[in-house]
């Protein structure tokens, strides 16, 4: 058996944590493959070790001294080491980094060296060899994952051994180190679990498993004990902070079986993706809820026939303006795009009139400041009564679409809450 097990940045905040990751990896033999992000926050009000890196790297581009922030940095690390009794002198590494800083260091090595530091001492305190990202995790140029390439470096490397490997970053063609986006320690784990024919990949977190809909809004919302790949990727593209979206693909290709943890109750079922049980259904048959917020809508309507290239037009639009379609829909009355939104109301507002002029003829309607409620269902039967349940709530809901397996409601995103808890308390009481 073999286990990659994956700790994100709040398992490694402090000591504390740091003893509970050495308590999971040592109570199984079978997790011999080590991944870590950076530390973490400690509690609401701290900051996270990448955070402070990146703010170290804007202080070096500005020529603003950051002896303050990296002393900062440094000593998370070594109050770990000291109340871990690691025997290990990372100032040696930390001394190392902070000599090669220049206003020309990249960001992306910057922040980085949070998992690489993590790494050094996660391994030392494990007796396990370190393995730098930098050795096997390529990229090509445009900053894809040369797979095959990558899988072939880590199972020479890891090769029977227990190492611990750093999250977040590989190498670029020319030695340069290259980060995923935020999150994507997650992605490496899943890499190294695919790389090394895993039997599963654990990713260990501060959650007891993905939920059934956002704790900050609905009152201890029930645990998602089963997913598939698909339902998985539907629930963390819509928003689902979870895991990052990126990093079903490498397990789910070589399907490998995914478990969700929490370090802080590693008894919890948590969640278990793609494992050969059956799916445990909820009474009604809806799994779970995810909100992907704020959204816009544009629509297209036609005069007549709406052309087929119409839709490449209006992406090749979007695009120019750097607006994110996460949906589109193409149907008798015209075209139905879902848009990620946050600031930039302006690029919207300019692609809208760019349609507006490109399609002349065409009616060119812009709705802003909706939420997309994602209802993950596995019958479609339960979408009237949920809809039902969100109006009644005084949500209108201005625009539904079927995506198996599941469907997505558009509401006001100031009427996103209590949409939320009509259709939850709809589908689980
Ligand atoms: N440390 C990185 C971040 O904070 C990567 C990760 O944690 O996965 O985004």
């Amino acid at each position: 058996m073999l286990a990659i097990a994956k700790f994100g940045g709040s398992s490694l905040s402090c000591a504390a944590n740091w003893k509970r990751v050495r308590e999971i990896v040592t109570g199984d033999i079978a997790r011999r493959v080590i991944v870590v992000s950076a530390a973490g926050k400690r509690h609401a009000d701290d900051h996270k070790i990448t955070d402070l890196l990146y703010l170290c790297h804007a202080h070096l581009r500005y020529g603003v001294p950051c002896w303050e922030l990296w002393r900062k940095i440094a000593s998370r690390y070594l109050a770990i080491r000291d109340e871990c009794a690691i025997d290990y002198p990372i100032e040696d590494d930390l001394d190392a980094i902070y000599e090669s800083l220049s206003a020309r260091t990249s960001a992306d090595f910057l922040a980085s060296r949070g998992e690489y530091l993590a790494a050094k001492l996660m391994a030392a305190y494990l007796g396990f060899s370190f393995v730098d990202a930098k050795s096997w995790l390529q990229f090509d140029y445009t900053g894809n994952v040369l797979q095959d390439a990558s899988y072939a470096a880590l199972q020479s490397l890891a090769d029977g051994r227990k190492i611990v490997t750093p999250g977040f970053y590989g190498v670029l063609p020319d030695g340069r180190v290259h980060t995923f986006p935020r999150g994507g320690s997650d992605i490496t784990g899943s890499l190294a679990a695919a790389a090394l024919h895993a039997d599963v990949y654990e990713n260990w977190t501060d959650v007891p498993g993905i939920l059934a809909a956002d704790p900050k809004i609905v009152k201890r919302p029930a645990p998602i004990e089963t997913l598939s790949y698909p339902e998985l990727q539907l629930l963390s593209a819509a928003g689902t902070q979870v895991l990052h979206e990126s990093a079903v693909a490498p397990v789910r290709e070589r399907q490998i079986p995914l478990h969700i943890r929490s370090t802080f109750a590693p008894d919890a079922p948590g969640t278990r993706i793609g494992f050969d049980a059956p799916a445990s259904l909820s009474a009604s048959g809806v799994i779970g809820f995810a909100g992907r917020r704020p959204v816009s809508m544009l629509r297209v309507i036609f005069p007549e026939n709406t052309e087929e290239t119409a839709l490449w037009e209006v992406r090749a639009c979007l695009n120019e303006h750097r607006i994110e379609t996460f949906h589109s829909a193409c149907g008798v009355e015209g075209l139905c795009l879902l848009l990620s939104s946050g600031a930039e109301a302006d690029a919207l507002h300019a692609a809208a009139e760019q349609l507006r002029e490109h399609f002349s003829g065409a009616q060119v309607k812009l709705r802003e400041n909706l939420a997309v409620l994602l209802a993950l269902c596995r019958s479609t039967k339960d979408i009237p009564k949920l809809s039902a349940a969100i109006e009644a709530s005084g949500a209108p809901v201005h625009h539904l679409v079927q995506t198996p397996p599941g469907a997505m409601f558009c509401v006001n995103d100031s009427q996103y809450e209590q949409a939320l808890r009509a259709a939850y308390q709809a589908a689980f009481g």
